[in-house]
C-alpha cells in the first residue's frame, strides 16, 4: 500500500504503470469532521464505478479504468493527480444553494462546471481555472480538456441514468496525467454525484449520509440494481 484516503486504499503492482484501488466502506462528510461505515458501499462503488467507466470508455472518453479484479478492488493505471476537483451541476443542489441562496432542485439553463482546489486544510475552496494555471496546478490546455471531458460525461451519464429514473443533479470528477495524456481517475458513484428519482425526487446518493436521512445502504444499492438494468 503507498496510499490511504478516506475512501480507497491504493496499491502498487508490478507493473509501475497500474495500481489496484481498494474501496473501503469507511464513509466521511463534511471533510472527515463526520465518520462512519456504511455497510458495502465499496461493493457498490467498485462496481458502479465499473459499469460507468465502462460506458464512458465505450464513447471516446479516455478514463484511469483498467478492469474490476474482485468485490472490492479495481486495476487502474497510475495518474499524477491533478490537484483540481471539477464538479459539473444540472440542478442546484449541495454548495451552491448555500453559497447564493437559490432553492434545491432548481434547474440551470445549462451545465455548470466549477473547480475546487483538492486541500484538505483548506476545506476544497473553489477556484477559478486561473488559479490553477497561475499556481501551476494545471495547464490552460490540460483545463480546455478537463472541461469538454467533464461536459461530455455529464451528456453521457445524465442520458444513461435518466432512461434508469433518476436525475443526475451533480457530481464530481478527479483527472490525472498518464504518459502524457489527461484521463478521468478517482470513481463515479453515489459519493462523488447526487442521484435523485425523477419521479419522486427521492435522493439516492450520499447526502443521505451526510444529513441522517436514513435508508444510505438500501439507496446505494438501488441506485445499482438501477444502474445495472
Ligand atoms: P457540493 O459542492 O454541492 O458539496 O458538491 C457538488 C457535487 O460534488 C456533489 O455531487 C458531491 O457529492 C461532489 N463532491 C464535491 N466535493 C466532494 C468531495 O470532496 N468528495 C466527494 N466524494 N464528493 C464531492
Amino acid at each position: 500500500m503507498f496510499y490511504e484516503g478516506k475512501a480507497k486504499k491504493l496499491y502498487s503492482t508490478s507493473d509501475p504503470d497500474l495500481v489496484i484501488a481498494y474501496f473501503k466502506d469507511d464513509a466521511t462528510a463534511f471533510n472527515g469532521k463526520k465518520r462512519d461505515t456504511i455497510e458495502d458501499k465499496g461493493v457498490v462503488n467498485n462496481r458502479m464505478s465499473e459499469l460507468f467507466f465502462t460506458l464512458l470508455e465505450k464513447n471516446g472518453v479516455n478514463t484511469h479504468f483498467v478492469r474490476r479484479l474482485n468485490d472490492r478492488e479495481m486495476l487502474c493505471k497510475r495518474l499524477h493527480i491533478i490537484p483540481v476537483e471539477t464538479v459539473v451541476r444540472n440542478l442546484v443542489a449541495g454548495s451552491m444553494a448555500k453559497r447564493l441562496g437559490r432553492k434545491e432542485g432548481e434547474p440551470l439553463p445549462h451545465p455548470i462546471v466549477e473547480y475546487y482546489y483538492k486541500s484538505d486544510p483548506l476545506d476544497d475552496p473553489m477556484i477559478l481555472g486561473e488559479h490553477a494555471i497561475a499556481f501551476g496546478w494545471a495547464t490552460a490546455a490540460e483545463l480546455k480538456q478537463i472541461d469538454a471531458m467533464a461536459l461530455k460525461v455529464d451528456g453521457l451519464l445524465s442520458k444513461f441514468l435518466d432512461e434508469r429514473g433518476v436525475l443526475l443533479v451533480d457530481f464530481k470528477l478527479e483527472f490525472g496525467r498518464y504518459h502524457g495524456e489527461v484521463l478521468l481517475g478517482d470513481e463515479i458513484c453515489p459519493d462523488t454525484c447526487r442521484f435523485w428519482d425523477k419521479a419522486t425526487r427521492q435522493k439516492l446518493d450520499k447526502d443521505r449520509f451526510r444529513h441522517d436521512l436514513g435508508g444510505v445502504e438500501e439507496a446505494y444499492h438501488e441506485m445499482l440494481r438501477r444502474v445495472e438494468n
